[in-house]
């Protein structure tokens, strides 16, 4: 039984469900008032009785619907999110992205990053980060720490940021130092996440953040969520799970 005021990884998974139902709210964790109001819109639909708490009933709906809408194999049985497994995007996966090419619309979701400011991610990403900052939580990485600074950008924006750098730096060659040109960036993927980790995400922190619990708890536990990491940029993690690691098919 889940209502408002309540917290967590549960709520996390009601979150991203509600999203995957075309009810989008951000997935943090918390169960607000937004999400009473999405989880009220979903009972509405579905023809259950409105009350914008998520029992049995309402999480039954959330899950099994999906099971017979999906059309993507790779989602597995039932649970979208793999339940306890990070779902692959890529084959092989593991490491960094090789695949930069933009989500699909519905593979969209936005989350509130630092300072509330929405951050567009690929759903998987945004769920699994959602967890993982859950976990960092639960192990004593305060808020803000972690949250998403920056997520996809597509390649008209990409662009926008080369050309600046370029007149910034002077040249296409200084400007690769700092932007990567457009086409070549894992942001593209909407998999790709920078984070706070307390000081702004630049090179000149790179060395301060790599001494952060937050950037230690990382390295130790987000690629069981799915992430690795950038070594040139301590900030910047990846969305790219091993596809050996997809739930066995049925
Ligand atoms: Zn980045």
């Amino acid at each position: 039984m889940m209502r408002r005021g309540d917290q967590g990884q549960d709520v996390l998974e009601v979150q991203y469900l509600l999203g995957r139902h075309g009810l989008a709210v951000d997935t943090d964790g918390n169960f607000g008032p937004e999400t009473e109001t999405a989880v009220e819109d979903f009972q509405a639909q579905q023809g259950l009785e409105v009350d914008g708490i998520v029992g049995p009933d309402t999480m039954a709906a959330l899950r099994g619907e999906l099971a017979s809408t999906d059309p993507e194999p790779s989602t597995g049985p039932a649970g979208v999110l793999g339940d306890d497994v990070p779902l692959a995007v890529e084959n092989p996966g593991g490491g960094r992205i090789t695949d930069k090419t933009e989500p699909a619309s519905r593979d969209r979701t936005t989350v509130a990053g630092l300072g509330g400011k929405v951050v567009p991610l690929h759903r998987l990403a945004a769920a699994w980060w959602g967890r993982l900052v859950a976990a960092a939580r639960a192990d004593g990485i305060p808020a803000p720490l972690l949250l998403p600074v920056s997520g996809l950008r597509t390649m008209a924006r990409q662009q926008e940021l080369f050309t600046h750098a370029v007149e910034k730096y002077g040249s296409e060659e200084a400007a690769d130092d700092w932007v990567a040109r457009p086409g070549s960036s894992a942001h593209h993927s909407g998999r790709a996440i920078d984070c706070w980790l307390g000081t702004s995400t630049g090179k000149a922190h790179a060395e301060e953040q790599r001494e952060t619990a937050a950037w230690r708890w990382l390295t130790g536990n987000a690629e069981r969520f799915g992430f690795y990491p950038y070594d040139r940029e301590p900030w910047h993690w990846e969305y790219n799970p091993p596809a050996d690691r997809l739930p066995p098919a049925p």
